[in-house]
């Protein structure tokens, strides 16, 4: 058991602690404002192609907007930062859908849309930054025998990607990605982890960046409910969080608790 001090204060007592990866351990807006562009000009490609009726200046606005995307800043709480692969599919083909498209053409479209970019290798696929301190933490986590873990809505391959890029596989006991089911944010997500890491959830705390990560948590039982807004150029809004973290230099561990 150890004790987690928010710049010197402590907060929780916990044996462990689960971690969000984009905007949490991840600098991930670069990475993905550099994704929603090349998803939006192949979008609009691909329907010019297939659908010439449609509105190509209408599309890319509207798929900046259900990403998420403002004055090249990414929304922290937009589709593109929070959901899954699948839920992005998804939100494209409604915006497909609301300028003229039935749903198997919109869905169709969209899929086409999303596996040109990732077969065109037309983003670098390079992982994305640690978050200052972030790295040091889980080693020091690790050090002091308090079991971490990453849930996040990215694919089993790109958690252990960024882990191995990062050189923190071995500080992560277990992860729970978008290929997991059910998928975050479903409390049963963070049930059924602990249940892999042997933990009762009153004895971990989960860091996110994502309203719904803390809201998941709040209802699984978490024992310290952490809100992380330094990840991104626009701090995100977390009033389910019971403690704020703004730089993960705040946040350190007392073992002598
Ligand atoms: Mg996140």
């Amino acid at each position: 058991m150890a004790q987690l001090l928010l710049k010197e204060n402590p907060i929780c007592n916990c044996q462990g602690v689960l971690f969000d990866k984009d905007g949490t351990l991840s600098h991930s807006e670069p990475h993905l404002l550099e994704l929603a562009e090349a998803r939006i000009k192949k979008a609009i490609e691909i329907a010019q192609e297939k659908t010439p009726a449609l509105q190509a200046p209408a599309l890319g606005d509207t798929l900046r907007r259900a990403f998420g995307v403002h004055n090249g800043m990414l929304d922290p709480g937009g589709t593109l930062a929070v959901a899954s692969r699948q839920d992005n599919i998804a939100s494209t083909a409604t915006v497909l859908c609301l300028l003229g498209c039935s749903w198997p053409q919109a869905l169709a479209l969209a899929h086409a849309c999303f596996d040109a970019v990732d077969q065109d290798n037309l983003i670098d696929t390079t992982p994305s930054p640690l978050l200052n301190g972030a790295g040091q933490l889980m080693r020091d986590l690790y050090q002091q025998g308090v079991t971490a873990a990453v849930i996040s809505n990215d694919t089993r391959s790109g958690i252990e990607d960024f882990l191995a890029h990062h050189e923190l596989k071995a500080c992560v006991a277990s992860i729970w990605s978008a290929d997991d089911h059910p998928r975050k944010p479903d409390p049963q997500a963070v049930l059924e982890l602990c249940e892999r890491l042997d933990l009762p959830p009153q004895r971990c705390a989960l860091v996110g960046d994502a309203e719904t990560d803390l809201q998941m948590a709040l209802e699984a039982g978490i024992g310290g409910v952490i809100g992380f807004t330094g990840g991104w150029s626009r701090p995100p809004e977390l009033p389910s969080a019971q403690y704020l973290l703004h730089s993960w230099e705040d946040l350190a561990l007392n073992t002598a608790a």
